[in-house]
This record gives C-alpha cells, sequence and structure tokens, in this order.
C-alpha cells in the first residue's frame, strides 16, 4: 500500500537550511538546548549527510 504525493505526514518535522543550499527536512532530528537556553534542533542533512541544526520556534505569543 503505497501511495504517492503524501505531504502531510503525522509529524512535519523541523527543517533547515543545510550548507549544502537546500531546505531539508532533518534527519534523526532531536530537541536540544542551546547554550543561550534557546531550544533547537539538531540532525543530519539526508541529502548530503552534513550535520545539521535549526532552531525552534517559540510558542505563539510571549
Ligand atoms: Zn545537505
Amino acid at each position: 500500500m503505497t501511495e504517492e504525493g503524501i505531504e502531510e505526514a503525522q509529524e512535519p518535522g523541523p527543517k533547515g537550511w543545510c550548507v549544502c543550499g537546500q531546505k531539508v527536512a532533518i534527519s534523526d532530528a532531536r530537541e536540544v538546548t542551546l547554550p543561550n537556553g534557546r531550544p533547537g534542533w539538531e540532525g543530519y542533512c539526508p541529502e548530503c549527510g552534513s550535520p545539521l541544526f535549526a532552531i525552534r520556534r517559540k510558542a505563539a505569543g510571549g
């Protein structure tokens, strides 16, 4: 049962700009906290395998 064009996955997943110049979905992303105290995502680029990092957006409001 394979369906093509499934854009809306159960979980969008974090995305970030990789050094390869493409906006990719961070592979093996996990929540991390920066030394600054800001929340972020840490993972790898599925395209080139380079380590990726993205800043998590703050909750609405505040
Ligand atoms: Zn990449």
